[in-house]
């Protein structure tokens, strides 16, 4: 157990992602730091075959290159009737440089072929831990399942958030406040347990 203030990397390019875990942890002792102080690290390459292990790389390599502890996260979409796809190639689905709506009208496409149309699919986070030296201390997954829309509706969120119905709902991610997002997605799950994890490893 360690109770003085944990310095922690939060290893992404996306400041989305440090702001919604700066307001997650402001009540406890973390002091968080973001990639951006850091011009000089190198990219770490995601060559894992699964979110766990693409998450693990990049806490690994980033802690080792800062001596800092790290935290980073790895997510996409998995869509039942793709086997799977597009998984870890979510954000290059449709090519390197696609845009979002590339990616999407793609996945319909796709989709539309199969007949009959099994339209079940869920968000995956994976987040992995590392400490200053690299060694992976805990990794988290987080799961939001649902089913793919007809069509994309709405403009709220990201990627695949038009096109995503979660369950219990009957709008898209695209229609949901960022709220109701905040409240059941899979990168929210998987950040609870790493909370959990800081909380009891940590004495925040
Ligand atoms: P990354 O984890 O930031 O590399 O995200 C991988 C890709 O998965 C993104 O580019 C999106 O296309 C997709 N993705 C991950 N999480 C979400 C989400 O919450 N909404 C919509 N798309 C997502």
């Amino acid at each position: 157990m360690v109770n003085e203030e944990l310095e922690l990397l939060v290893a992404t390019n996306n400041e989305g992602k440090v702001a919604e875990l700066k307001k997650l942890l402001s009540d406890f002792p973390v002091r968080l730091r973001s990639l951006r102080e850091f011009a000089d690290a190198s990219d770490v390459a995601e060559t894992g075959k699964s979110f766990r292990e693409n998450a693990a790389l990049k806490a690994h390599g980033y802690a080792l290159q800062t001596n800092l502890w790290a935290l980073a996260d790895d997510s996409g979409l998995e869509v039942a009737a793709l086997d799977g796809a597009p998984g870890i190639f979510s954000a290059r689905y449709a090519g390197e440089n696609a845009n979002d709506r590339e990616k999407i009208n793609k996945l319909l496409r796709e989709l539309n072929e199969k007949q009959p149309a099994e339209r079940f699919a869920r968000f995956v986070c994976a987040m992995a831990i590392a400490d200053e030296k690299g060694e992976i201390k805990f990794v988290a997954e987080g799961v939001c399942d649902g089913r793919i829309s007809m069509e994309p509706r709405g403009n709220n969120g990201f990627g695949y958030d038009p096109i995503f119905i979660p369950e219990e709902f009957n709008e898209t991610f695209g229609e949901l406040s960022n709220d109701i997002k905040r409240q059941i997605s899979h990168r929210a799950r998987a950040f609870k347990q790493i909370i959990q994890y800081l909380r009891y490893f940590h004495a925040l």
